[in-house]
C-alpha cells in the first residue's frame, strides 16, 4: 500500500543534504564562524567529494548517508551546507542565522526537494536561544511544505525539543558512548529514506522527555544504567519488528543547560503513532525508575591527591597498588571543556606527588616556547597565559622539556582508532624533577581518549 505523500515521487528522487553541527557546553566562548571554518564549512559539490575521501573531517554519518544512497538506486543529491565544529560554547547567532536563512532561500529558490537529511549534533544552542537545532529543523519544514520527507540524524548527548521532533518524519541517534556508530546511523537514515520514498513506511513519531539530566559519566552504553537502558529500547524495537523503525535514546547533554535538556525517548512506527506513544512512555517509566542509579559521587580533589601521593610514593611494582586514573570530566574538550583547567594540576603540584602523567594540557602558547626552548631546556612554565576560558586559571610552575613533537600522529584505540590526530606541537614537561609530574600540552583542542596522547611522546601509562 502507498501513501499519498510518496505516490507522486520521481524515478530519481531529489534530496537535500545539510547540516550544522555543535555541542554547546553554556559556559564556554562562543563558537565564532571561523571556529567552524577551522573543522569543516562545506558548500554543494564539496560535501560529495569529501563523501568520497577516506580521510575527511566530515561528520561520517553524511558520508555513510550519500554512499548508501548511490548504492540503493537513482538519487539526485542537492547538497547545500554542511557545517561543523569541535564541541564549545554557544553558536554566535548572527552566523546561526545567515547560515540557516541560505539554506531555506536555496531550497525555496530550486526545484523542488522531494527530502532533506540533516545531519546534525543536536546539543547545539545559540547566544541568543536554547533551541536552534529545532529551529533549524522547523526552518527547513517550513521551505519544504509537508509533503517532502525529513530524516534526522543525532549524537545521543541531543536535547531533544518537541519542535525537532515534530519536524522530522524520523530521528535516528546514536546508539554507543563512545560514539562508534556514526557510519551505520548514517547507512540507516538513508534506508528509512528509500522506505518512506517507496511508499514502505510513513513514519509517526513520539517524544518522551524526563526531568532527568544525566552527568557525562553515567552515560556510557557498554554497561550502567543508560547501557541498559539501551538495550531495552532495541530489543523492545526487534520484538516489534515491522511495526517500530527505530528506537533512539538521547541521554542528553548536561552543560547545554537549555529548558529542553533531560533524558529523552524518541521512537518511530512504521505507521501508528499510538505504537510509538506506548514504547516512548514504557521506555520513559523504566528511565525514571532507575533516576537514582544516574547519580554519581565525585572525588574532592584533597582525596584523589592524597591517593596519588600515596601510589607515587611507592614504586615497588610488588605493593598491590592499583595504578590510579583521575578525569576532569566537566573540563573534556569532548564536551566543550577547555581542556585546560588547573585546579587538580596545581594541587597534585603542591602536595609532591610523585610519578604521574598528566595529559593533555591544551595550550599552543606553552607548547611553542617549548619548542622554541629546546629539549632539556629548564624554565618557569605559564599555563594559561592566553586562555580566553573563565575556568582556566593561571598557573605557573618549574619545568623542564623531556619530549617534543612536531608531527600528528595515528590513533590506535577507540574514536580515534586509524585516524590522523594533529596536536602538534606537542611537549612534555616535567615538574618536581624526575620521577615528579610529567604535562602533556598540546596545540589543539583535543579529547585525550587515546593512549597515543601520551605514547606519541613517548610515555607509557601503563
Ligand atoms: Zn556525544
Amino acid at each position: 500500500m502507498s501513501t499519498g505523500r510518496a505516490s507522486k515521487q520521481s524515478p530519481a528522487p531529489r534530496v537535500a543534504l545539510t547540516g550544522m553541527m555543535l555541542e554547546s557546553n553554556a559556559f564556554s566562548p562562543t563558537a565564532s564562524e571561523q571556529d567552524f571554518r577551522n573543522l569543516y564549512y562545506l558548500e554543494g559539490g564539496e560535501i560529495l567529494e569529501e563523501a568520497h575521501s577516506d580521510a575527511s573531517p566530515m561528520a561520517m554519518e553524511m558520508t555513510a548517508f550519500i554512499r548508501t544512497m548511490n548504492a540503493t538506486g537513482p538519487w539526485e543529491p542537492v547538497p547545500l551546507t554542511f557545517t561543523g565544529c569541535s564541541p564549545w560554547g554557544p553558536v554566535d547567532h548572527a552566523f546561526f542565522r545567515r547560515t540557516v536563512e541560505r539554506l531555506t532561500d536555496r531550497l525555496r529558490e530550486g526545484p523542488a526537494v522531494d527530502a532533506i537529511y540533516v545531519a546534525n549534533h543536536g546539543a547545539m544552542v545559540s547566544t541568543e536561544t536554547p533551541d536552534p537545532d529545532g529551529e533549524m529543523l522547523e526552518a527547513l519544514r517550513e521551505a519544504v511544505g509537508p509533503a517532502a520527507r525529513i530524516v534526522t540524524t543525532l549524537d545521543l548527548h541531543a536535547n531533544i525539543s518537541e519542535r525537532m521532533v515534530r519536524a522530522s518524519d524520523v530521528i535516528v541517534g546514536y546508539q554507543t558512548n563512545p560514539h562508534v556508530d556514526m557510519y551505520e546511523r548514517g547507512e540507516e537514515a538513508a534506508c528509512h529514506l528509500r522506505g518512506m520514498l517507496g511508499g514502505t513506511s510513513d513514519p509517526k513519531s513520539a517524544l518522551v522527555r524526563l526531568p532527568l539530566t544525566p552527568p557525562s559519566v553515567t552515560l556510557l552504553t557498554a554497561a550502567g544504567p543508560y547501557g541498559e537502558l539501551m538495550d531495552f529500547g532495541q530489543r523492545r524495537r526487534r520484538e516489534r519488528a515491522g511495526a517500530i523503525l527505530n528506537v533512539s535514546v538521547f541521554g542528553g547533554f548536561v552543560f547545554g543547560d537549555t529548558p529542553k535538556n533531560g533524558l529523552a525517548a524518541v521512537v518511530t512506527a512504521r505507521r501508528h503513532q499510538a505504537e510509538a506513544r506506548v514504547l516512548a512512555q514504557e521506555i520513559g517509566e523504566r528511565a525514571w525508575n532507575e533516576r537514582e542509579r544516574f547519580v554519581r559521587d565525585l572525588t574532592p580533589i584533597g582525596d584523589a591527591v592524597a591517593d596519588a601521593r600515596e601510589n607515587g610514593a611507592d614504586p615497588d611494582a610488588d605493593s598491590g597498588r592499583e595504578p590510579l586514573i583521575f578525569s576532569d570530566a566537566g573540563d573534556n574538550p569532548g564536551g566543550g571543556g577547555g581542556g585546560n583547567t588547573t585546579e587538580l594540576l596545581a594541587a597534585l603540584a603542591k602536595s609532591g606527588a610523585r610519578r604521574v602523567l598528566y595529559g593533555s594540557f591544551f595550550d599552543p602558547a606553552l607548547a611553542a616556547e617549548a619548542c622554541f626552548l629546546g629539549l632539556g631546556a629548564t624554565f618557569s612554565a605559564v599555563f594559561n597565559r592566553a586562555s580566553n576560558v573563565p575556568f582556566a586559571q593561571r598557573l605557573e610552575l618549574p619545568a623542564r622539556v623531556v619530549a617534543l613533537n612536531r608531527e600528528p600522529f595515528v590513533g590506535r584505540r577507540g574514536i580515534y582508532a586509524g585516524r590522523r590526530v594533529d596536536i602538534q606541537p606537542s611537549c612534555a614537561l616535567e615538574l618536581g624533577g624526575p620521577g615528579g609530574i610529567t604535562v602533556v600540552v598540546i596545540s589543539k583542542r583535543f579529547q585525550s581518549a587515546d593512549p597515543m596522547f601520551f605514547e606519541h611522546l613517548g610515555l607509557d601509562v601503563a
